[in-house]
């Protein structure tokens, strides 16, 4: 039986496949989305009690895309970002308001975004289809990439995007190596509820096990990502859920009062891995199957949709032009102009876990000296704040807030 083609085969539909999935609606190619776990499925494992903090440029993406008006009823804007160390005595402070903003990011469930990113799939036009199954081995070829899927149909892709996360299967098959570095550390996620509402305040506080991330959620809660040791990890988990809250309270202390309530806790080891490729031929990897990092900074998703907007913007044209959209020189051009914003996103983020993770006492005091620094000398705090925000590199049409479908009228 000959193999069905398609000009895209995104596979897997998670946070970053779907959107961009959703990008490509309109632009005339054949897109089919492979992921073996529906967007509704509890074990997805994209969209979950997670929460994720998105820049005013992945706010512009989304709004690009006309996701946002169904995602902003349940975002929960972050004015201030307050920076401090536990112990010690530098504290930095960004504020929206120092930026000219309404907000510095805003903060939205995983699970909004999953059921948003689903209903705008089932309601692409034809040419975007979304396919139940795993697929099972890849094999390039000079025109297409020939895909097997476990329901066994076969799938000949103009061109293979590889989205299905940090343990891609299909970054193996391609023969692609992956870097990784492990920090020893690991992300309790879970959603508390603190006696005063945070009210647009994030905080990051480095402890000298790792950083504590309290993010703002509609509704007076917030969401925590607390990174400690693996036995520490295990030691938490092992708590009831008031002995949890006493141990979260000694490390963040008291700026949102007491700590009353704790949901479903879960927990993520953490690591930065890298694709020694993000382009081979006509397959490209993007979002965890790329580059996955560490959450400290709140980077992953974020640098992600940027990718997401620039890789649509060079298929939409190919589609729109009437050429190959798989074609080796486009996609590479495309890695090319993603490379210095991922150089940029990766070294902060690595920079900020090893600087802010490690005990010695000169860099405690080196880096409570930056905090301040940071406080005094906007210039420093300032370039921080342009890289959480997504501002650091050129924009795709997309992240300037412009649609795909404008380029060609
Ligand atoms: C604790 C924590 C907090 C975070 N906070 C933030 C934040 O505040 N801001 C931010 O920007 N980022 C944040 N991130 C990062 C963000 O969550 C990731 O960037 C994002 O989840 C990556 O999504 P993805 O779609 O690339 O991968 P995944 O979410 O792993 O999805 C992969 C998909 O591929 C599918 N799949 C797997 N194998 C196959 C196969 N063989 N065939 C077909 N499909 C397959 C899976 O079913 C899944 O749907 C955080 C991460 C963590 C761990």
């Amino acid at each position: 039986m000959a193999a069905a083609t398609a000009d895209v085969v995104i596979v897997g539909g998670g946070l970053v496949g779907a959107s961009l999935a959703i990008a490509l609606g309109g632009s005339g190619l054949q897109v089919r989305v492979v992921d073996p776990v529906t967007a509704t499925a509890p074990e997805q494992p994209s969209y979950d009690d997670r929460s994720t903090a998105l820049s005013p440029t992945s706010r512009r993406i989304l709004e690009a895309l006309e996701l946002w008006p169904a995602i902003s009823g349940e975002a929960a804007p972050i004015r201030t970002i307050h920076v401090s160390d536990r112990g010690g005595f530098g504290v930095t402070r960004m504020q929206a308001e120092q930026e000219g903003l309404d907000a510095l990011g805003h903060v939205v469930p995983n699970r909004v975004l999953g059921r948003v990113l689903r209903e705008r799939l089932a309601a692409q036009p034809d040419a975007v289809q979304s396919v139940t199954a795993r697929v099972e081995s890849a094999e390039p070829g000079p025109d297409a990439v020939h895909l097997t899927l476990d329901d066994g149909t076969d799938l000949a892709a103009r061109v293979v995007v590889a989205a299905d996360g940090t343990r891609s299967a299909l970054r193996e098959r391609l023969g692609i190596d992956l870097r990784e570095t492990d920090y020893d550390q690991v992300g309790v996620v879970a959603n508390v509820t603190p006696a005063r509402s945070p009210d647009g305040r994030a905080f990051e506080r480095f402890t000298p096990e790792g950083p504590l991330a309290l993010l703002p959620l509609a509704g007076g809660h917030c969401s925590l990502v607390w990174t400690v040791s693996p036995q520490r990890a295990e030691a938490l988990a092992a708590l009831g859920d008031a002995d949890f809250l006493a141990a979260l309270q000694e490390a963040f202390g008291y700026r949102l009062g007491r700590f009353l309530r704790v949901g479903r806790r879960v927990a993520y080891p953490l690591g930065l891995s890298r694709s020694a490729r993000r382009v081979a031929g006509r397959s490209v990897l993007i979002g965890n199957a790329a580059r996955t990092l560490h959450p400290v900074a709140g980077q992953g998703f974020n640098l992600a949709l940027r990718d997401v907007a620039e890789l649509a913007e060079r298929l939409h044209g190919a589609g729109r032009r009437g050429e190959d959209p798989g074609a080796p020189a486009l996609l590479q051009g495309y890695a090319d102009a993603r490379e210095s914003d991922h150089r940029r996103v990766t070294a902060m983020t690595d920079g900020l876990v090893r600087l802010f993770s490690n005990r010695l006492p000169g860099l405690r005091l080196a880096r409570n000296l930056g905090l301040v620094g940071m406080e005094l000398l906007p210039g420093a705090r300032d370039g921080l704040v342009r890289q959480a925000m997504g501002r650091g590199s050129r924009l795709p049409r997309l992240a300037r807030g412009l649609s795909l479908e404008s380029q060609h009228g």
